[in-house]
């Protein structure tokens, strides 16, 4: 006799799909937290054989039993070397759905980041709200008390490393993308209507693209989203971002939060349904989970805007490799030395590599640019950690893997680590300034930009 599942039927994970596993193991190692923890449980095996036992009803949640599935980097790894198509992160974030709405204990630290996500980050104007209160925060005379030796003892772990990995917050003038005007290509304008901010290029378009901000790079990134915007108008594109646009619900989902996850999906289907060629996202959590709104929301009214919004998602290195940029571009150096090369390594974002599989475009545009030395980095798709806000949830997993990401850096002594997540160059900068360690770590938009810089009179 089979017993009752431990699942509800809201959203849980496809029972089909848990039985894909075949046990091979080919994705042990693979794993960051199976390499470190050397523990079944903790591995992508492992944790599909929990989730079962939880379908099947053999077990219920427990401390332990959470623990695992809570130390999963959501990563994907297991995905790419997976021979079975096992669907993990959708199986795992179906599984968190269920354990956050049905068991999770309520500790402060956990009802602060549901509040964070729910109430903050869906709101654009909460979150540059914070960023001004932050940016208060970074000012004197709050910075030298926070740094005071009381007041690093009094912080919570995860409250400090936040602080020490939050980039120099710019004022909300600067942050405007508004702001990128002045430094288009020459003929190319901004409009700004009641519906969208829209970037037209210098004569005829080769196609039109929706730009999604994503909800905290207008805020902590700012520069990485005019960049992008600039470079697209310059690839020849007209370029609309939507004012309905939300956060990408990456976070949410990751979290368990569905039903919240879910309504962003469609919130941002509705806002790209427009006629565009691409979606464009500079972040490789954001694109990956605008890429995923199709299955999240298969159920939904939204369903057929969704499916759309999947198909139509590209990273802003897919589009600047498919348009192409103009072919003249200033020379890069290694600084104080003209006669070197630029020695550039790229490292892998699990959700751009594993989840959307783009890994050739930002190379191939890298290659391209004159004085650069492209150099392999080792292991360059494994996680370096930061895995949303994993590295304030898990510090001791997370620095585990960003010693390892830091060591193959170190290997290759390269002059600048291009990444094309905003998340894991906070945590990659973080644990290098940590090290004393010398390159730069940059986004790929920022290192293209100094390759193509605004024209004369225009900066
Ligand atoms: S998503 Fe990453 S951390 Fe999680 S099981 Fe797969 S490889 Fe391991
Ligand atoms: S590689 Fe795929 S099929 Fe093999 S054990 Fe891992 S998840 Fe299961």
């Amino acid at each position: 006799m089979s017993l009752p599942s431990w699942f509800d039927g809201e959203d849980a994970p496809a029972t089909p799909e848990l039985h894909t596993c075949i046990h091979c193991g080919l994705c042990l190692t693979a794993c960051p937290t199976y390499r470190t923890l050397k523990v079944e449980p903790d591995s992508p095996r492992g944790r599909l054989y929990l989730m079962r036992g939880l379908a099947e009803g053999r077990i219920a949640p427990s401390d332990p039993l959470v623990g695992h599935l809570d130390r999963c980097l959501d990563c994907r790894a297991c995905e790419t070397v997976c021979p079975a198509g096992v669907p993990y992160s959708r199986l795992l974030e179906a599984t968190r759905g269920q354990l956050s709405r049905r068991w999770r204990s309520a500790s402060p630290l956990r009802m602060l980041g549901h509040w964070v996500l729910r109430s903050v980050l869906p709101h654009a104007g909460r979150v540059a709200l914070a960023a001004d209160a932050l940016r208060l925060g970074q000012a004197r005379p709050l910075a030298a008390l926070l740094e005071t030796p009381l007041a690093q003892r009094l912080l919570p772990r995860f409250a400090r490393q936040g602080l020490a990995m939050t980039p120099k917050l710019k004022p909300r003038r600067e942050r405007a993308l508004e702001s990128v005007a002045p430094r288009l290509p020459k003929g190319a304008r901004m409009e700004i209507n009641a519906l969208a901010l829209v970037f037209h290029p210098t004569g005829s378009p080769k196609g039109h693209v929706a730009f999604h901000t994503s909800c905290v790079m207008p805020a902590m990134f700012p520069e990485q989203n005019h960049e992008s915007v600039r470079l697209m108008v310059l690839a020849g594109l007209r370029v609309t971002v939507p004012r309905a646009q939300s956060c990408c619900g990456a976070l949410q989902a990751h979290a368990g939060l569905r039903r919240e996850a879910k309504a962003l999906g469609a919130a941002n289907a509705r806002a790209f349904a427009g006629e565009y060629d691409f979606v464009v996202s500079n972040s490789a959590g954001c694109g990956a989970a605008l890429r995923e709104a199709g299955h999240l929301l298969h159920e939904s009214a939204d369903a057929v805007a969704a499916e759309q919004l999947s198909g139509r998602t590209r990273d802003v290195a897919e589009v600047l490799a498919h348009f192409n940029l103009p072919v003249a571009a200033v020379p890069l150096h290694a600084a104080g030395d003209m006669s070197r090369p630029l020695r550039v390594t790229y490292h892998d974002a699990c959700h751009l590599a594993h989840a959307q599989r783009v890994r050739e475009a930002p190379r191939r545009l890298l290659r391209a640019l004159p004085g650069v030395e492209l150099i392999p980095l080792p292991n360059a798709d494994w996680c370096c950690g930061s895995a949303g806000v994993y590295n304030l949830t898990h510090p001791d997993m997370a620095d585990a893997q960003l010693a390892g990401k830091l060591d193959s850096v170190e290997s290759v002594s390269p002059d600048v680590v291009v990444a094309s997540n905003p998340g894991c160059l906070l945590h990659m900068r973080r644990g290098a300034a940590a090290r004393g360690l010398k390159p730069r770590f940059v986004h790929l938009v920022e290192l293209l930009g100094e390759a193509f810089p605004p024209p004369a009179g225009r900066a």
